[in-house]
């Protein structure tokens, strides 16, 4: 998560025919399939924001696999990594196979405190799995458009995958993961909100 103090720098950013780069790139400006990650500023001093997730620190726990709520190592098995994921139950046939996700895994003791505490995951259901494979398929960022005659328009992309053309020119903020091999441990509904159970 970020915290308060913490925010996206783009200074130094330069919008070029070919794509993004930075003025004074450096060898860890761009991951090692070319997409340019944005730099984070400030210092964390206040609380953490929860809806942020820091860039540098979710790429680090996709990664090196650590637990997203306590950040020590995700809980572990022959079937996989701990992942925590609201449910889909509209999805594709062998969901949630190949389900694209920007969050890290967890730990046990952590996927129970979200599961009662997280508001989304009351709202949607969660479904707890183990995960063989996590392959980073993609990124999430601002996709900058070169204008003519006038300063390149900026977007916020859900999803730019490697392969994808408009790589180049997307400023990476979070990873994209793929997820594969997937066992499901436990399915956790809806929770009904507390003034609709005492409607008679
Ligand atoms: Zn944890």
């Amino acid at each position: 998560m970020a915290r308060e103090g913490e925010h996206l720098l783009d200074s130094h950013l330069l919008v070029g025919p070919t794509g993004l780069r930075y003025r004074d790139e450096g060898p860890y400006d761009r991951d090692d399939r070319g997409a340019l990650w944005a730099r984070w500023g400030g210092r964390p001093t206040g609380r953490v924001r929860l809806a942020d997730a820091h860039g540098l620190r979710q790429r680090r726990a996709l990664r090196q696999l650590l637990c997203q709520g306590c950040k020590r190592p995700a809980d572990r098995t022959g079937d996989g990594t701990l992942w925590l994921i609201e449910d889909d139950p509209g999805s594709w046939d062998d969901w949630p196979e190949q389900l694209l996700t920007m969050h890290p895994p967890t730990c046990m003791p952590c996927a129970t405190i979200a599961d009662r505490a997280c508001p989304h995951l009351s709202d949607t259901g969660s479904v707890l799995l183990y995960v063989k494979d996590s392959e980073a398929a993609g990124i999430r960022g601002h996709l900058y458009t070169p204008t003519v005659g006038g300063p390149p328009t900026r977007t916020y992309t859900p999803f730019v995958d490697y392969r994808d053309p408009r790589l180049p020119f997307t400023l990476a903020v979070h990873q994209v993961v793929a997820l594969s091999g997937c066992t499901i441990v436990r399915r956790t509904p809806p929770r009904v909100p507390a003034h609709a159970e005492r409607t008679p």
